[in-house]
């Protein structure tokens, strides 16, 4: 923990922690060594964590990276936290992200952009850590923290984890709780570890998931030993490889390495099969049709009443200038396009053309990947990211759609409720980090981290 809050210290151009807690950390850490001094020894005793700015820790700012909730301090710890700390873990302080998780580039915080420990070769430019967890990622990436917590609704574990060379996993929607943690797409959010082994990522969400009376969506399937799962045994495994994610201008350097994770796949037992997931190219416009619905229905509790920010009114101002002006002053750009494009689709005229038809692609992507798991596939072999990661600016304020289309491979996961991990698996030509995905059934996160594994 001391080394921990030494290297944050030093690593404040990073800007990857945006609230330290070193009194809370330096408390939890005693405890933990206590409890081992008593025989006590939890999964994640005296492991210093870096916490997501979106998940609400008791007494401790908890701003979702957005100016809506400035000054807010939660009055009750999340479930995945409380878990967490139950097992011992000890927090160092809260990491930056996209405003409300909204982004793909950190480029939306209130706090400015985390930066990626990574570079191109020489070049000093800076790099995204990617988002919207891209302060988890590069606090693990940079060694600040054992190991982050992250959110994930349509990629926001995964690319980061990507683009730093580290470990993250999206589990199954309903593995783990979402209770205090600040909603952005209910029906897509999912929490879980970004850490910089497999065997941690399975140690992490071990203790993160489970049944939690306090949110109806999360599953009462007890947690299996994901841990005991990683054999490095897939002999006669099926992993399909979808044609449809070879996408035209894939850079040859993604393709290497998409071919060359086959292939270690292969050499350790498993049978490669071709397989087709023929609604993908539908799944990005469904989800940024269903992400910015459910989003624009969940940020209208930020109305200056009930949490953090209200601005200040003129002579005559009533109800609605005090909602108007709270709003305009509060969110971000990225968001108050998310909310607008929400209403839009939700609204009476356009619900059938917009919402209504996304949800039904939905429903035809998410039946593309059962039929798959149906004929015998274990787990889908994808990369992560259509590329490394990107230079700060590059992509903000271009066409939005730019910076969406980074989310191509890993929004189907969130769309189907599947569980999907990023891995590092190699570098790109100028020495950056480039990581593929494999995406599991239902359920078999212990299989998949199996599978992810053998790829380490
Ligand atoms: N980049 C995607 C978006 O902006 C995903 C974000 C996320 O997973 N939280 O919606």
């Amino acid at each position: 923990t001391e080394a921990c809050l030494a290297a944050i210290e030093g690593a404040g151009a990073l800007n990857a922690f945006v609230h330290h807690t070193p009194e809370i950390a330096r408390e939890q850490a005693k405890a933990a060594d206590a409890r081992l001094a008593a025989g006590d020894a939890p999964a994640m005793c005296g492991i210093p964590l870096g916490i997501k700015d979106l998940f609400c820790t008791k007494g401790v700012p908890s701003q979702a990276a957005s100016n809506i909730l400035k000054g807010f301090r939660p009055e009750y710890e999340s479930t995945v936290t409380s878990q967490l700390f139950g097992a011992g873990a000890v927090m160092l302080g809260k990491l930056n992200m996209d405003e409300f998780a909204m982004g793909s580039s950190n480029e939306s915080s209130c706090y400015g952009n985390a930066v990626n420990p990574w570079r191109r070769g020489n070049d000093t430019a800076e790099l995204t850590p990617g988002g919207s967890s891209g302060g988890s990622a590069a606090a693990v990436a940079a060694d600040l923290c054992l190991a982050a917590t992250g959110t994930d609704t349509g990629g926001s574990i995964r690319q980061p984890a990507a683009f730093t060379g580290i470990v993250g996993i999206k589990p199954t929607y309903g593995r783990v709780s979402r209770w205090g943690i600040v909603a952005f797409a209910s029906s897509l959010d999912q929490a879980g570890p970004m850490t910089k082994t497999v065997r941690d990522a399975a140690i992490m969400l071990g203790a993160m998931a489970g049944p939690d009376a306090k949110d109806s969506t999360c599953s009462d399937l007890p947690v299996p030993d994901f841990e005991a799962a990683l054999t490095g045994d897939i002999r006669g495994k099926k992993i399909g490889i979808p044609r449809e994610y070879r996408m035209d201008g894939m850079p040859a350097e993604i393709e290497k390495l998409w071919s060359d994770g086959a292939a270690m796949l292969k050499d350790a037992g498993a049978e490669i099969v071709d397989i087709s997931l023929p609604h993908t190219k539908y799944a990005l416009p469904a989800y940024y049709v269903v992400a910015p619905a459910e989003a624009s229905s969940n940020l209208a509790r930020y109305d200056g009443v009930r949490y953090g920010h209200r601005a200040k009114l003129g002579q005559g101002d009533g109800i609605t200038e005090m909602y108007e002006k709270t709003r305009a002053e509060g969110f971000g750009k990225e968001v108050q396009r998310r909310v607008m494009v929400g209403t839009y689709v939700l609204s009476a005229g356009f619900y059938d053309a917009y919402y209504n038809r996304a949800r039904k692609v939905r429903a035809l992507i998410k039946r593309d990947f059962e039929l798959a798991f149906e004929a015998g596939i274990d787990s889908i072999l994808t990369p992560a990211t259509p590329s490394s990661a990107f230079g700060l600016g590059e992509m903000a304020d271009a066409d939005p759609v730019a910076m969406y289309l980074n989310d191509v491979f890993t929004v189907t996961v969130n769309l189907a409720g599947l569980p999907g991990i990023a891995v590092p698996t190699g570098l790109d030509g100028r020495g950056l980090p480039l990581g593929l995905q494999l995406i599991g059934r239902p359920w078999e996160e212990g299989d998949l981290l199996n599978h992810a594994y053998v790829l380490e």
